[in-house]
């Protein structure tokens, strides 16, 4: 099969393998060009389970992690719309994009923005807006959201993310605790939020302001 089409069914056993359960998840992630989303030099590596550096001190989130996120944050017949914060290179974007009607995601580095942008237009994904911004501050304009996912660890729960949040939507985000990071799913319910631990994960930092 060409075009890494063997390492990416590998990689779906793989997920499967380690506890990925919803098959949308996993068919979007075997047709997502993951080796688009990195520097050519790191393309044969693209469909290892590995987070791969993108440049600017960041790096590409792990494909499991992806995975993890994206079906915790999708409940049976979520999400009309998305809001994702950390674009970095935009391979989550796109899975999302697949997933759900509209995606709005929000990347503080200049040039991972760009890029971003220019990967996304070129794969076509139609239902994606990007914006250059501090994420912590959420997208008022679009919002409420059904689904946040945030793709950087931050101390505590952005209280304008999650004020943004859509009555019965789902925020799934990395927070750093004392004994390191834990992935946490905020649901909105009527008399406020249910809080969910998942699983502990890695990630680099949530960052004040713009670059
Ligand atoms: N989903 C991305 C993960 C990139 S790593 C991918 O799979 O490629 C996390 C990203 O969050 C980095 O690009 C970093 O620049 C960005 N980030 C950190 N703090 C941010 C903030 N306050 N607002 C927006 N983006 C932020």
């Amino acid at each position: 099969m060409p075009g890494h089409g063997r390492a990416r069914l590998r990689l779906a056993t793989r997920l499967t393998a380690a506890g990925i359960g919803d098959a949308r998840v996993i068919g979007v992630m075997t047709q997502v060009p993951r080796h688009l989303f990195v520097d050519e030099a790191l393309a044969t590596h693209a469909y290892d389970d590995a987070a791969l550096p993108i440049g600017s001190g960041q790096t590409i989130s792990q494909p499991y992690t992806v995975a993890r996120m994206t079906e915790a944050l999708l409940a049976p017949g979520c999400c009309s719309t998305v809001l994702e914060i950390g674009t970095g290179s935009g391979y989550q974007t796109a899975v999302l994009a697949a997933l759900v009607r509209r995606v709005y995601s929000v990347e503080r580095v200049a040039v991972l923005w760009q890029r971003a942008q220019a990967r996304l237009r070129a794969l076509q994904c139609r239902n994606v807006r990007l914006r250059h911004g501090d994420g912590a501050l959420g997208w008022q304009e679009y919002a409420p959201f059904d689904g946040i996912l945030i793709t950087a660890a931050a101390h505590g729960v952005p209280r304008q993310l999650a004020a943004q949040l859509a009555p019965g939507g789902r925020m799934v985000l990395p927070l750093n605790g004392g004994d390191g990071q834990v992935l946490l799913r905020l649901t909105r319910t009527t008399v406020g939020f249910r809080h969910e631990v998942l699983e502990p994960v890695t990630f680099v930092p949530l960052l004040a302001g713009v670059a």
